[in-house]
């Protein structure tokens, strides 16, 4: 049939089968359970904004912004960009709705998909998902070490193991500057045999060539921000390790690991996983205590992160036992069909996933279906039954099988068995 098909999805992009559909739905569960554990209120924005909104907070000088955005006008010619991370619109959020005002503290998480125009490939793709979780108000290291702990509680959740934490602080604004002087001036001599995309960034956005994957060998002994950063900085970032400590959580730190833009600040972290092989991050984030501010808010102080929910899913978590319907009711004549029908209905109200064959097949068949269904419960009416005014019940795993009265209230409580 393959060959005749006229459409298929659109490369980058991907379909979910229910059994696939199925496993997103628990990992979607988990996730919420476990954010509202940590007292943090789901947030859900939509799928375009205003491309100046990205601009400005996910920052010009990015990969995202210079390459990756899908932009398009629409009819009054404004320019609008689907959304290629969270942040943006959850603090968009906070201000529009003035949600500060609802206390000093405020602690949001999202699952929702994002676009990004990359080159498909395996863990990368143009509509994708992620979770994230966003707490803004608190300037405190503990906040950082709760996030990181909400993700990993996760991962854990979702039978995902393996994945390593990188940590790193870059400092702020005050301490960035004496940093970025002696960067430059270690960089100045050796500016040639950068790559292109270094050589732009040692003007634009310098801290950012620290993580270039394509300099990274030549980068070994220039100079970093954790040994520039200021007293108020060290001590955010030792309180951060400290409590990563008490937590038992392993870290490595990274003192390349970088985000290039200003109003990020301090803390930065990262997620990694061998088996992704190149693209081994599964997800980042770190403070922003100058994005509030740089948007049009108050002096806000803020920390969040971002877990691509796609590339998380390569690691295989264990999927739940695949779900399978309550009850199958079988019919064994026409008019039979009829009441089997009515009882199908009467069970769904009853609270049971119930189901029948509409098609008037054979037993035979219809039993090949409660099995394929994977139904705990198969309820036979024949002509037999329908005059004795009863059903049987048989309970699929064992076989076992009895009679009981065609009537909801005694099916529901044997059900309930
Ligand atoms: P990468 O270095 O892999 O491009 P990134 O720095 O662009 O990642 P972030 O913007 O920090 O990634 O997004 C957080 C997470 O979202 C990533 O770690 C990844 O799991 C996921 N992600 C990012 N881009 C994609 C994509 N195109 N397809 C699938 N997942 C993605
Ligand atoms: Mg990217």
């Amino acid at each position: 049939m393959d060959s005749y098909l006229k459409f298929r999805n659109v490369r980058g992009t991907k379909d979910l089968l229910p059994e696939e559909a199925e496993l997103w739905r628990w990992v979607e569960e988990v996730i919420r359970k476990k954010m509202e554990d940590y007292n943090y209120q789901e947030l859900r924005f939509p799928t375009f904004e205003l491309t100046e909104l990205f601009k400005k907070s996910t920052g010009e000088d990015t990969d995202i912004v210079q390459k990756e955005m899908f932009t398009f006008k629409d009819k009054g010619g404004r320019s609008l960009t689907l959304k290629p991370e969270g942040t943006p619109s959850v603090v968009r959020m906070y201000l529009q709705y003035g949600l500060y005002n609802r206390g000093i503290l405020q602690k949001f998480y999202y699952i929702e998909r994002m676009f990004r125009q990359e080159k498909p490939q395996r863990g990368r793709y143009r509509e994708f998902r992620q979770f994230g979780a966003e707490a803004i108000g608190s300037p405190s290291p503990e906040t950082d070490a709760e996030l990181v702990r909400s993700a990993l509680d996760i991962f854990n959740e979702l039978n995902i193991h393996g994945i390593k934490l990188n940590i790193n602080s870059i400092g702020c604004p005050k301490c960035r500057e004496k940093f970025i002087r002696e960067f430059k001036k270690f960089l100045c001599s050796r500016l040639d045999s950068l790559c292109n995309d270094c050589k732009r960034r040692y003007s634009t956005n310098p801290m950012r060539i620290l993580d270039c994957k394509i300099d990274r060998e030549k980068l070994i002994d220039v100079p970093v921000p954790l040994d520039y950063l200021c007293d108020d900085c060290r001590k955010h970032f030792s309180g951060f390790k400290e409590r990563l400590g008490y937590l038992g959580i392993n870290y490595s730190i990274d003192k390349h690991l970088v985000r290039g833009l200003d109003y990020y600040t301090k803390t930065v972290f990262e997620f990694t996983h061998s088996k992704l092989g190149t693209k081994d991050e599964v997800g980042g984030g770190g403070r922003y205590d100058g994005l509030i501010g740089f948007l049009g808010g108050d002096e806000t102080p803020a920390s969040g992160y971002a877990v691509g929910l796609d590339r998380l899913l390569l690691l295989s978590p264990q999927r739940k036992e695949s779900r399978g319907i309550d009850v199958y009711v079988i019919t064994l004549d026409k008019a039979s069909d009829l009441t089997g029908w009515k009882l199908v209905n009467e069970l769904r109200d009853s609270g049971f996933s119930a189901d029948k064959d509409p098609l008037g097949r054979s037993m035979k068949a219809q039993f090949r279906e409660a099995d394929r269904q994977n139904a705990k419960w198969a309820i036979v009416i024949g002509e037999k039954e329908r005059e004795g005014g009863s059903v049987q019940l048989k309970r699929m795993e064992t076989g076992e099988q009895k009679e009981v009265p065609l009537n909801i209230t005694t099916i529901k409580e044997e059900l309930k068995c």
